[in-house]
């Protein structure tokens, strides 16, 4: 069974994916080469500070342009990935092309945002090997350290919360800031929470979608912004849609947003013309 086959992202391909184990098989072996091909593409969704709108960050998301079947999001191959061992090279190549993109922003004189990558918990194991490839990252680019952000899910910490925190521990001491993504979707303990040197909680989009229609949905998100703020966390509501989500988010103090309503994740040339701007004389 499909690791975190309870979320609605990974339904969408099980029927294809598993009715044919052959398909499985060939998905793997085209995944594969991949990245020698130049099928893997970076797409940039903007991270917004709510009460002037601004664009303050980017999340970069890994798609692979395949031959055949079109774009393919990463929920459908992320998973593949991380189970036959490919994500750390993956997982290497999303983290150079992100910190090239946002350091060559940065040297035409736009705007300083900061850029979210995501890493997986195979990443995340290998402590040594993911700290030392974000050093050399941002030393190749001249990138300052505060402006990448890590974004790892609460379910993948919690395999092993030990090993996690001596990572983010070494990945903090580097200057790069931990985000903790996908909040209340796993099950990490509120004492644990406290144990991990975070700067960000994503609130799931679980709990945002019906923020404007369900008092609980609306109780959760104002829990989650109280518990960031007393444990000195920002946090960020994902997947905001609708207009209608903005007033309760705004009620509920949650500073940071993120969803299709500011922008779906979009290239680099998109996102620079729409979102970006030269820093003002
Ligand atoms: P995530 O990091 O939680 O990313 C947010 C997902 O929600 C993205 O799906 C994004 O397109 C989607 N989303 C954003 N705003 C909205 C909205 O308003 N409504 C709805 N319905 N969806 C929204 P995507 O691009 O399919 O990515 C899925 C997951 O794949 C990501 O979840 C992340 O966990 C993983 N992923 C993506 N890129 C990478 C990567 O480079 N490395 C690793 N390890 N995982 C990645
Ligand atoms: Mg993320
Ligand atoms: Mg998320
Ligand atoms: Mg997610």
């Amino acid at each position: 069974q499909a690791k975190g086959a309870g979320k609605n992202v990974h339904l969408r391909f099980l029927p294809d994916m598993e009715a044919s184990v052959t398909r499985r098989f060939a998905m793997l072996n085209e995944l594969r080469n991949a990245q020698e091909l130049g099928q893997l593409v970076l797409l940039y969704q903007p991270i917004i500070q709510l009460r002037d709108r601004r664009v303050i960050g980017a999340e970069a998301l890994v798609y692979w342009d395949h031959p055949r079947h079109g774009r393919i999001t990463p929920s459908t191959f992320i998973p593949v990935a991380e189970e036959h061992g490919l994500i750390e090279q993956l997982g290497e190549w999303v983290l150079e092309e992100a910190v090239r993109q946002s350091a060559a922003w940065r040297t035409r004189g736009l705007m300083p945002m900061r850029m979210a990558v995501n890493v997986s918990s195979a990443q995340f194991r290998d402590a040594n090997r993911l700290r030392n490839a974000v050093d050399r990252v941002l030393r190749r680019h001249g990138y300052p350290a505060d402006g990448l952000e890590l974004e790892i899910t609460e379910r993948q910490i919690m395999t092993d919360p030990a090993s996690s925190i001596a990572t983010m521990v070494a990945l903090s001491d580097l200057g790069v800031a931990m985000a903790l993504d996908d909040f209340g979707t796993g099950y990490s303990s509120l004492s644990h929470l406290r144990e991990f040197p975070l700067r960000k909680l994503k609130i799931d989009r679980a709990f945002t979608d019906q923020i404007d229609r369900d008092p609980a949905g609306l109780a959760i998100v104002r829990a989650v912004v109280e518990l960031g703020r007393n444990l000195g966390m920002q946090v960020v509501a994902e997947g905001v849609e609708r207009e209608a989500q903005v007033a309760p988010l705004l009620a509920s103090e949650c500073a940071q947003v993120q969803g299709f309503l500011f922008g779906a994740p979009m290239p680099a040339s998109e996102f620079e013309r729409r979102l970006l701007r030269p820093i003002p004389a």
